[in-house]
């Protein structure tokens, strides 16, 4: 199913809102980018022809540093869905209390049937078309759907070449060589799996807790391998084309070998499963790693695990939403069991600006007590407020993007008093 994104984020904003009892200026601010560019990119084909594609660059919110958040190169980007995934991110950094905002962008192609070369031209014109509103302290671009490290590389590059100088703080997820930070590839892995853990700690989830993951991925594959060598059992697995499922656990290793081999993880041995029938299996903890809108009404009445963490961005739709909690399954929204990514963005972010370079260590230790602290702090606005995990991340980052908006009301007050 597509979710309506922007709808999602206005959603989002509004539960956050009516908790907070904010006023009128507060929630137009919050409805509406700070600042919103559409642009025409042209690029070169390998034949010679020129093409031109719309492409689009949105920072939602600037209020608490810099807009952060990815690029997608998709043929269903618009500029609707771009603004409401950058009003997603303004709450995300917030939540991690991250120095910064939150922004998107996207331009609507289809990648796929283009060359290297192709690719290659487009990404450096659509840096061109936005260059005067990204930067290091303006908006910094990262990858999303269907953008990786390379085109990272060439925005950087082509930013240096018209501003005149070198500067790869203007995007993350670079690769290492260009600026990129240890610990990147696994990072929404390795955010996700601190709060599993520590999730499943609290609700008295056994040790080897059944796992079921939707997705084998960038983000569902390494989860998977870090759950089961903390002594998780990961009984299902699924990709498109289908899910394998072991009651006793599933050799991940093996798995991911046969997926690697053949192309799916259907290929493994294992009691064949649908995407519909893996979501209803007997587990601990079920993890969607893959699409939006993957646990609708019907599947949310037949989930059988205790916790849900949407390694995934939207997988849960509000109606799907409803049910669980009123089965009482506790979520782990998005917004934290998928931040690890942006986290690790942000330690790049900051390893350029200071010139510095963090091992593979001090990455980790230091997104594990972002995660944990993010966690502490949603449990315990649950809690005093009575609300679901989802609602209470919505109330921490939305109000602490308002106490922001509000410090810079009060300075430009101030300035004009004096
Ligand atoms: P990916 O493209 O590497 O993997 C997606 C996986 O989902 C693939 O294994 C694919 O086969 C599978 N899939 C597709 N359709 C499916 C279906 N109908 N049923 C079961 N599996 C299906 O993507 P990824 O980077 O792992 O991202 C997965 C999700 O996590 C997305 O929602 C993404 O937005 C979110 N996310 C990823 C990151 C990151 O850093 N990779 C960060 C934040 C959020």
């Amino acid at each position: 199913m597509t979710i309506d994104l922007h709808k999602l984020a206005l959603e989002t904003i509004d539960a956050a809102a009516d908790h907070l009892h904010l006023d009128g200026w507060h929630r137009a601010l919050l409805h509406r980018p700070e600042r919103l560019t559409a642009v025409q990119v042209p690029y070169t084909a390998d034949d010679g022809s020129v093409h031109v594609v719309p492409g689009y660059r949105v920072a939602h919110s600037t209020a608490r540093g810099p807009a952060k958040g990815g690029t997608r190169f998709h043929p269903d980007v618009t500029q609707e869905e771009v603004t409401g995934l950058a009003t997603l991110m303004s709450v995300k950094t917030a939540l991690m209390n991250l120095p910064l905002g939150g922004g998107k962008g996207g331009i609507t192609v289809d990648p796929k049937g283009l060359s290297e070369t192709e690719l290659e031209s487009l990404t450096r014109s659509y840096t061109r078309s936005i260059a005067a509103n990204i930067g290091p302290d303006l908006d910094v671009p990262a990858p999303d759907v269907n953008t990786d490290a390379r085109h990272m590389d060439w925005i950087a590059d082509e930013y240096g070449r018209v501003t005149g100088r070198p500067c790869p703080g203007v995007v993350t997820g670079k690769s290492l060589t260009a600026g990129g930070s240890l610990g990147r590839d696994t990072a929404t892995a390795a955010g996700c799996r601190t709060v599993v853990r520590a999730s499943a700690e609290r609700l008295g989830l056994p040790t080897d807790a059944r796992v079921v993951i939707q997705g084998f991925g960038n983000a569902g594959a390494h989860l998977a391998t870090m759950l089961a060598a903390d002594g998780m059992r990961v009984v299902a697995v699924s990709d498109s084309r289908g899910g394998i499922h072991d009651p006793n656990g599933l050799d991940i290793p093996a798995v991911i070998e046969t997926k690697a081999t053949h192309g799916s993880v259907t290929h493994h041995a294992g009691e064949i499963v649908t995407t519909e029938e893996l979501l209803a299996l007997p587990c601990d903890v079920l993890i969607p790693a893959a699409l939006e809108g993957a646990i609708e009404a019907p599947e949310a009445e037949q989930v059988q695990a205790r916790l849900i963490a949407e390694a995934a961005n939207g997988p849960c739709t509000s109606q799907a939403d409803r049910i669980l909690a009123d089965r009482g399954i506790t979520v782990i929204p998005d917004v934290l069991a998928s931040a690890g990514g942006v986290t690790v963005s942000c330690f790049e972010w900051q390893q350029n600006e200071r010139g510095e370079r963090w091992t593979a260590h001090q990455v980790a230790e230091r997104l594990d007590a972002r995660m944990d602290r993010a966690l502490e702090d949603l449990w315990r606005v649950a809690s005093e407020r009575d609300l679901t995990l989802r609602t209470a991340a919505c109330v921490l980052g939305v109000g602490r993007i308002v106490e922001a908006l509000d410090r810079r009301e009060l300075a430009a007050t101030d300035e004009l008093a004096s």
